[in-house]
């Protein structure tokens, strides 16, 4: 027991000391057997949530109705959830009523897939009921007891499963991989937020290719938004050969392979999937710049409206697509700029009220913009007086 495992062995302790059995799941479990870095370990007890609030000094009522308390302690946070089965499943999403039970493999057996069904006590010694551990050997995700049964009583797990295989370079399990192609169109029940987040994980995976595959085959991708019939663009996208690092990438390359080249249409694809403002904003910028990259050098002003951050952003996407990066180039004219925001700029909108005499309006705005634009491309110096003179000149003014 090591890292951020014996972090939280006191929280593993103290429930013990008081009867209960404790211990470490899910994910963190996985990743450790894997060799993988390990980041938030949850913890599964035998105690009801009132006994695990009566054990520790600062808990945090996080999903108490689902059996969660998070237990603080020197500045971590632990999960600990009760050992739970899940009644009543309602339109194939997941339960509204859990029952606690005492026993931790009743909880494990409702668990999504063997590779995520183990339990780990203090003395690292692993609980393994679903053969997990020869899964992981030979690589294969496959659904904790009959899959079709297990899609039903929550469709998303079959986006988790294709998930899994990006993630990890695993292929679905036979009897996993029919279940899906059978039952891929009760995604429809699922709410779009939980199959976008499943979805942003498979495209940053590291085995693109092989989520992707699996996505695809199972037809899975049907039943998500603005990907019907886009089987062959789904393809191209899935043959991106590096790990992307960021979703937004993923995103734009995706809107890239689907040929939505448009802003507009762009945002209106991504609104479908319910993203954030932000990376909607973030994503139909990098794809824009993109586009205006695949016809010629990013400009100074495109570099400086889009900010230096995307823009370098586009040059790793073009090899990505296997085109030529111009990074170099970007780099030099970022360098360059002689400002990087409107607050840079030599001159502000009350100084330009003050000089033309004139209450603010439409035409300021314009003013400051066009005064940006010209410092950018470097028209004007970045003064006071030469950038008054070049409004007047140009009229702006
Ligand atoms: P990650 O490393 O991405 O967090 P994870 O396996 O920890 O992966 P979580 O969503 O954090 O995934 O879930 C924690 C654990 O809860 C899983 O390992 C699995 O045992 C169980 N689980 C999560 N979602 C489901 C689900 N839809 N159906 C059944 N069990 C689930
Ligand atoms: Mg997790």
């Amino acid at each position: 027991i090591t890292g951020e495992f014996k972090k939280a062995l006191p929280v593993l302790h103290t429930l013990q000391e008081a009867g209960y059995e404790a211990y470490f799941v899910g994910g963190s479990v996985r990743d450790a057997l894997l060799n993988k870095e390990v980041n938030d370990v949850d913890i599964a007890t035998s105690a009801f949530p009132e006994e695990i609030k009566e054990l520790f000094k600062k808990t945090v009522d996080v999903g108490i109705e689902h059996g969660t308390v998070m237990v603080l302690l020197d500045h971590d946070s632990y999960e600990v959830t009760t050992f739970r089965t899940e009644s009543t499943y309602q339109d194939f999403r997941r339960p509204d009523s859990v029952t606690f039970v005492r026993s931790l493999k009743e909880d494990l057996k409702r668990r999504d897939l063997t590779i995520n069904a183990f339990a780990m006590d203090d003395k690292g010694v692993i609980q393994d009921f679903f053969n997990g551990e020869k899964d992981l050997d030979e690589q294969v995700v496959r659904a904790v007891g009959k899959a079709e049964e297990r899609f039903h009583e929550d469709a998303l797990r079959m986006m988790r499963a294709v998930r899994f295989a990006a993630q990890l370079g695993f292929h679905l399990e036979a009897n996993t991989f029919y279940a899906i192609v059978v039952n891929a169109h009760l995604l429809k029940h699922i709410a779009i937020e939980r199959i976008r987040v499943e979805f942003e994980k498979m495209m940053t995976g590291k085995y693109l290719l092989q989520g992707m595959e699996a996505f695809i085959e199972t037809g899975l991708f049907e039943y998500c938004p603005g990907l019907k019939g886009k089987k062959t663009d789904l393809r191209k996208f899935s043959l991106i050969p590096h790990q992307l690092t960021h979703v937004r990438q993923g995103w734009a390359l995706l809107l890239y392979f689907l040929k939505i080249h448009d802003e507009k249409e762009a945002s209106r694809f991504l609104r479908q999937w319910r993203l954030s403002n932000q990376t909607i904003l973030e994503s139909t910028h990098l794809l824009t710049l993109l586009i205006h990259r695949l016809k010629e050098d990013l400009t100074p002003y495109l570099i400086y409206t889009y900010s230096p951050e995307l823009a370098l952003e586009t040059e790793n996407l073009m090899s990505i697509i296997g085109l030529e990066s111009h990074k170099t180039y970007v780099e030099q004219q970022i360098e360059r700029l002689p400002i990087l925001s409107t607050h840079d700029l030599d001159i502000n909108g009350k100084q330009l009220m003050e000089y033309t005499d004139q209450k603010g309006g439409k035409w300021l705005g314009a003013a400051i913009k066009a005064a940006e634009k010209a410092v950018v491309e470097r028209e004007t110096p970045n003064q006071k007086e030469s950038i008054l003179n070049w409004l007047e000149t140009h009229d702006y003014i």
